[in-house]
C-alpha cells in the first residue's frame, strides 16, 4: 500500500497517518519529521534547512525530493505525511513509485489555527507522541466540528516515552498564517495535478477534520476498502 496524506498545515496528518500505520504495518514518512530531527541532531542538512523550516517556508525542492528519493528505496508499504507539497515534488514523486490513494484531509483556517496554537509534541525525536489541548466544538460554514482535546495520561508527559511534551518552534501565529498562506499558493496545485492526469489518475479520499482521529481514521479505511487498495 503507497499512500499520500495530503492537507494544510494543523488538519490532522500526523495522528492519522500514525494510526494508519499501526492499522496497515506502514513506514511513516514525514518530511517535517526527518527534518526536525536533522535539526536536533546539528547535521549539515540540519544546518541547511533550519532557517526554513523556523520561517515555516518550504525547504527547496531538490533537497527535498533527494531526501524522499533515500527513503522511498525499496519501500512498498508506506503513507507519505507532508509530501509532496509542491508540483515538483509530485511529479519527482511520480518517477519514482506509483501511487495507490490520496487523503486529503480538508478543515477551515480559524480551525487550523486553533488546532496548530493547542499541539503538543514530544521532545524526544525517535518517539511520534503528539497531542492537543484544544477542545474545539463549533459550526463554521455549516461544517459541525467535534474535536475533544488529545490528551497524556500525565500532564506534559509523553504517553509513550515518559519524555515531557514542547510545543513545535513553528506553531506560533506568525510562523502559521505563513505556512497556511504557503498551501494556498504552492501545495493545493498539487491536487490539481493529480486530478488533471487522466487514466493515470490516483485516486481521492476526500475527508473532513470534523470528528475525533478515531472516527476520522475509519472513515478513511472504508475509503480504502470501498477502492480495494490493500
Ligand atoms: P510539517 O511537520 O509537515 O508541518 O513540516 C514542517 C516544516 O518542514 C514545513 O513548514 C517546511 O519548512 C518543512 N517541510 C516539510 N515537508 C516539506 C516538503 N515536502 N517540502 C518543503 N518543505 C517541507
Amino acid at each position: 500500500m503507497k499512500l499520500i496524506i495530503f492537507g494544510p498545515p494543523g488538519s490532522g496528518k500526523g495522528t492519522y497517518s500514525i494510526r494508519l500505520k499501526e492499522r496497515y504495518g506502514l513506514e511513516k514518512i514525514s518530511t517535517g519529521d526527518i527534518f526536525r530531527e536533522e535539526i536536533k541532531s546539528g547535521t549539515v542538512l540540519g544546518k541547511e534547512i533550519e532557517h526554513f523550516l523556523k520561517e515555516g517556508k518550504l525547504v527547496p525542492d531538490e533537497v527535498v525530493i533527494k531526501v524522499v528519493k533515500n527513503k522511498l528505496k525499496n519501500l512498498d508499504n508506506f503513507i507519505l505525511d507532508g509530501y509532496p507539497r509542491t508540483v515538483e515534488q509530485a511529479k519527482a514523486l511520480d518517477e519514482i513509485t506509483k501511487i495507490d490513494a490520496i487523503i486529503r484531509i480538508n478543515a477551515h483556517k480559524e480551525i487550523l489555527i486553533e488546532k496548530i496554537s493547542a499541539r503538543r509534541i514530544c521532545s524526544n525525536p525517535k518517539c511520534d507522541g503528539n497531542y492537543n489541548i484544544a477542545d474545539i466544538r463549533k459550526t463554521v460554514n455549516g461544517v459541525d466540528y467535534l474535536l475533544p482535546p488529545l490528551l497524556p495520561k500525565n500532564d506534559l508527559v509523553c504517553d509513550k516515552c515518559g519524555s515531557p511534551l514542547i510545543q513545535r518552534e513553528d506553531d506560533n501565529l506568525k510562523t502559521i498564517e505563513e505556512r497556511l498562506k504557503i498551501y494556498e499558493n504552492q501545495s493545493r496545485p498539487v491536487l490539481d495535478y493529480y486530478k488533471s492526469k487522466g487514466a493515470g489518475r490516483v485516486p481521492i479520499i476526500d475527508i473532513w477534520m470534523s470528528r475525533p482521529p478515531e472516527i476520522t481514521v475509519e472513515k478513511i479505511i472504508e475509503s480504502l476498502n470501498q477502492l480495494k487498495i490493500k
